[in-house]
């Protein structure tokens, strides 16, 4: 095997990030005049030319990628280095960016290599690239697919503008264990919301595909990561066909559905066949059923690590495996490069498996235009008037108040008056930019963070702030309990930031506790002992158990890690500029001894009952979550009339309309986030207590109602026979409305015949049709 550094770019980003990308984008510039449309010789139609000319190493590069680093001197690229993409052995670079660095590695391949066929460069943008906005889990809050599409464009055309082609994103994995740690990438417990948002984001990404600030999206990890046992992070999955088809491959379908270009096999197994080799899910499920065309990139590793699996004894069964599954591209490991040619050219494998993994790469670099111009008119100017844009830190502002989850306000505390005299913030996660930029932050860099501090002093120009550290998430600051209570006991309110800090939440991140990390529930009941008014800010990328702070906070604000609008949107809420709307994408338990615990569960055949001992629950907790999925208060109340239905009974070819109207009934213009779920009663096979089937942004005057109206039709009523087809069954469903998922607020109908659906049906939720 080559030299190969098992370095994560990642990692080293957070160490040297901002200190790099300085000296990366403000070199001073060669020509960034677009390459003359045709200056290649691999122009525009030429896959099959370029194919018949290719030798099996020259095939084998474009199935590899190396991976780079950034340097001051620019991008040093790792394994093979430069030499290896003048000799066309590597197709694809992850980790270099900037304008300067990514046209002089492009040049290598597009210009001095023997076919010219220019390079993709990839990056993970997950939630923002020089601008960065929510961590994806915060932004699901926002129950708005519009919102998360437009960020997911912004980010686009920031990475594109530093020369980037290929994003890894959108994460669609569904998470239901919060202390699995990355359950932050994604959109949260529910396929529903999880397909909502897959789509948008892989709708943002791409924008209009063909443009020069178009990126190919990847849905990723493919599939059922997030069913790690025990939460911990690439272990072993085991989940049934059925819960796979119900439960996690839902937002990936969609994410197919809306175009994505690419899909990242995830480096778990499922049921002994880990999924870079797993031919019955990634060729027979994903290609030839779902018909997905696009590429198939391995994740870091990912290939050469079935033989960490034991699936593979040597680099040429682990390299020939990848392939027979159809992964197209090798992430780092380097074993197509080495080991490919030799595996076709003994017959091994046949050529027509590896030609069509290259052509999928060379159809790729065909539509986004590289062979056209593999520079995409990329330009410093360009590059540097698409940095952190105005417009683009005000879409980070909006996205990350709208992502804010009220989760407590005892007699309105919250919100609180900006002619304080003086007000107290605590909590060294209030001044801390790297918990405001959160896991994967692209090519942000902290010192363009605002933190929650810095927020709240631009929003109170006229009050004396006082800050105390008191405790971080892994330490207590010297002297810092005294500090903040002597802070505390001056002010007329408390500001309590506590939770994760940034690198708490995102890969290889899990943690056995979903409680309160250090001593910071020590520091929230030192000061909650004053008797002063306590607001909780919760900073974090997981659902936390927080049963003390949810008994006797005055007031909790769910804020996640915001990004670097962060202590904007955070005052924003606080001082009542903005009503909060979020509402809670995973359900926070009361302790880590409940998890996974999700709200869409199986009734069982012993449902919890208070009084009944042999019934399914704890001995030592209540069953129920500390906030249900869907949860989250306003400043004002919105009041539900019973859910009105256009029919109390029909067949399953015809449309159900659900009726209900909201009404703001306090004293504050709001928006309500309205959902509705729905069960079916009794099946052939167990269904969840309740699905989420639509939800709805209601902004309200107070005083005034909206009769919000949700359809459904056969796809709801829907479930999978034995055969996993699509069947309606006759009988009962109810059908719940509300302002979260226990709401009670039902009615219900009949299914008056059965039906079998034709098709998958469209797995792309209504509301991102
Ligand atoms: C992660 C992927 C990521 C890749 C490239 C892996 O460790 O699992 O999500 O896209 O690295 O950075």
């Amino acid at each position: 095997m080559l030299a190969m550094s098992l370095f994560h770019h990642e990692a080293l980003l957070r160490a040297v990030g901002p200190l790099l990308l300085v000296a990366c984008s403000s070199a001073s510039g060669q020509g960034a005049a677009p390459a003359a449309a045709g200056s290649s010789p691999a122009a525009s139609g030429r896959v099959d030319e370029l194919l018949a000319q290719m030798t099996l190493d020259e095939k084998a590069g474009q199935l590899t990628q190396w991976g780079a680093q950034v340097t001051p001197t620019g991008p040093l690229v790792q394994q093979g280095g430069e030499d290896d993409i003048r000799q066309g052995r590597v197709g694809s670079i992850l980790g270099a960016f900037g304008v300067e660095g990514t046209r002089r590695l492009q040049k290598l391949a597009a210009e001095e290599s023997r076919l010219k066929v220019p390079l993709l460069f990839a990056y993970d943008v997950i939630h923002g690239f020089r601008t960065v906005f929510p961590v994806p889990l915060g932004e699901a809050a926002a129950f708005d697919p519009a919102l998360a599409e437009r960020c997911a464009r912004a980010a686009a055309v920031e990475a594109a503008a530093h020369g980037l082609h290929w994003t890894y994103a959108p994460m669609v994995d569904i998470g239901r264990d919060p202390r699995w740690g990355r359950v932050v990438e994604g959109a949260g417990e529910d396929p529903y919301l999880g397909a909502a948002l897959a789509a948008a984001r892989v709708r943002g990404f791409r924008g209009q595909p063909g443009t020069a600030t178009s990126l190919l999206a990847t849905a990723k990890h493919f599939v059922a990561y997030g069913g790690a046992e025990g939460g911990r992070d690439y272990d072993t999955v085991d989940v049934s066909d059925r819960a796979l088809r119900e439960v996690f491959l839902p937002p990936f379908r969609a994410a197919v559905e809306a175009g994505v270009d690419s899909i990242m096999p995830a480096f778990n197994e499922i049921a002994g066949t880990p999924m870079h080799a797993h031919s019955g899910i990634l060729r027979d499920t994903l290609r030839e059923a779902w018909g997905f065309d696009g590429l198939l990139v391995s994740d870091y590793t990912g290939i050469m690590e079935l033989k960490a699996h034991g699936i593979a004894a040597t680099d040429a069964d682990a390299a020939a495996r990848a392939l027979n599954a159809t992964v197209d591209i090798d992430m780092i490991s380097g074993l197509y490069i080495e080991q490919l040619p030799a595996l076709v050219a003994s017959g091994k494998l046949a050529v027509a498996q590896l030609d069509a993994a290259v052509r999928r790469v060379l159809v790729a670099k065909q539509q986004l235009g590289l062979f056209d111009d593999p520079y995409r008119g990329t330009s410093v100017e360009h590059e540097k008037a698409n940095e952190l844009a105005p417009e683009v830190r005000a879409l980070a502002r909006e996205a990350g108040r709208e992502s804010i989850v009220l989760l407590k306000n005892d007699r309105h505390l919250l919100p609180l008056s900006k002619s304080m005299a003086t007000l107290a913030v605590i909590g060294a996660l209030a001044d801390d930019e790297a918990a405001a930029l959160g896991t994967w932050y692209g090519a942000g860099r902290a010192d363009d963070a605002v933190t929650v501090l810095d927020g709240v002093r631009l929003a109170l120009p006229n009050t004396k702030v006082v800050y105390a550290p008191g405790a971080s998430p892994e330490t207590v600051a010297a002297g810092g309990f005294d500090e903040a209570e002597r802070a505390a006991k001056a002010a007329d309110a408390v500001l309590l930031v506590i939770g994760e800090g940034g690198d708490m939440t995102g890969e290889a991140r899990s943690r056995s506790s979903v409680a309160l990390p250090g001593a910071q529930l020590s520091l929230f009941e030192r000061l909650h002992e004053l008797g002063k008014p306590l607001v909780v800010v919760l900073v974090n990328g997981r659902a936390l158990a927080i049963p003390e702070i949810a008994e006797r906070a005055g007031a909790i604000l769910e804020v996640w890690h915001l990004g670097h609008e962060m202590g904007n949107s955070v005052a924003d809420v606080v001082f009542g500029d903005v009503n909060p709307s979020g509402k809670l994408p995973v359900t926070f338990p009361r302790t880590t001894g409940q998890v996974p615990l999700y709200y869409n569960h199986k009734q069982t055949g012993r449902p919890p009952r208070e009084k009944e001992r042999y019934t399914s629950k704890y001995v030592d907790v209540p069953w129920t979550p500390q906030y249900p999925f869907g949860f989250g208060l306003s400043y004002t109340t919105f009041g539900y009339e019973k859910p009105q239905l256009s029919a109390a009974s029909l067949a399953p070819s015809e449309a159900l309309t659900v009726s209900v109207r909201v009404k703001n009934t306090g004293e504050r213009a709001g928006t309500e986030v309205v959902q509705l779920y729905l069960r079916d009663d009794a099946a052939t096979f167990t269904r969840p207590v309740r699905t989420l089937r639509g939800f709805r942004r209601v902004t309200l005057a107070p005083g005034r109602s909206e009769d919000v109206k949700f359809t459904l039709d056969a796809d709801d009523f829907a479930l999978l026979d034995e055969s996993f087809a699509r069947v309606v069954e006759p009988g009962t469903f109810t059908v719940f409305v509300g302002g979260s998922s226990d709401t009670t607020n039902e009615a219900s109908f009949e299914v008056t015949t059965g039906a079998t659906l034709q098709g998958p049906g469209s797995a792309i939720p209504r509301e991102v049709r």
